[in-house]
């Protein structure tokens, strides 16, 4: 009995050792940042932090002409570019985002009023005081529903990558109240990203 307890604990830990193997050389890999592979569209290498955000993270792509290839040409933009009408900001997947100024959520005129680009789930803070829209686009998760009033601070949404080309991340965008997406502008001035590193 001994040696066949012993071949059962033998052919136990063996067992063990094939399961559990490629997961505990897996795990690591699947819990790194997951902004650490992706490309980025800028030159800048530094962490920013915002009210619109927790942590401190860096851009994938600025407000303008861009190299990134996701965009049709642009008529504004040289050597066939495209324009991106936000600031993009790398971010792990599930990062709590946050209004940083009072706005209203706006009823969208139609379901994916804003465009499969940004998302099924994107959405549109209205600041009738600044005469300003932000657009969040790329959430999955939204804790705010059209018509709700947000206030600084309060957690409206939960970064992902739902139409994200380039892993999760923020597109925050601004544009003139009920402005179509050409007509968004500089959106640095409502972003308030502070540099960390
Ligand atoms: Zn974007």
């Amino acid at each position: 009995m001994p040696g066949l307890r012993r071949r059962l604990i033998l052919v136990f830990v063996l067992l063990v050792a094939v399961v559990a193997g490629p997961l505990a050389v897996a795990a690591p890999v699947a819990s790194a940042p997951d902004t650490e592979q992706r490309r980025f569209w800028v030159k800048d290498t530094h962490r920013y932090s915002s009210p619109w955000y927790r942590g401190s993270h860096r851009r994938m792509i600025n407000f303008g002409c861009t190299r990134a290839p996701y965009y049709a040409p642009d008529p504004r933009c040289v050597r066939q570019r495209g324009f991106h009408h936000g600031v993009d900001v790398a971010m792990r997947c599930g990062t709590p985002l946050y209004a940083a100024i009072p706005a209203r959520v706006v009823r969208p005129r139609s379901a994916g009023a804003l465009g499969a680009a940004y998302g099924a789930h994107a959405f549109r803070l209205r600041s009738a005081k600044r005469g300003r829209d932000i657009v969040i686009g790329h959430t999955r998760r939204v804790f705010v529903r059209p018509g709700d009033r947000v206030r600084p601070g309060q957690r409206i949404a939960r970064a992902s990558d739902a139409a994200a080309p380039d892993g999760c991340h923020l597109h925050f965008e601004v544009r003139p109240a009920r402005g179509g997406y050409l007509s968004a502008v500089d959106p640095e001035r409502l972003l308030r990203a502070t540099r960390r590193d």
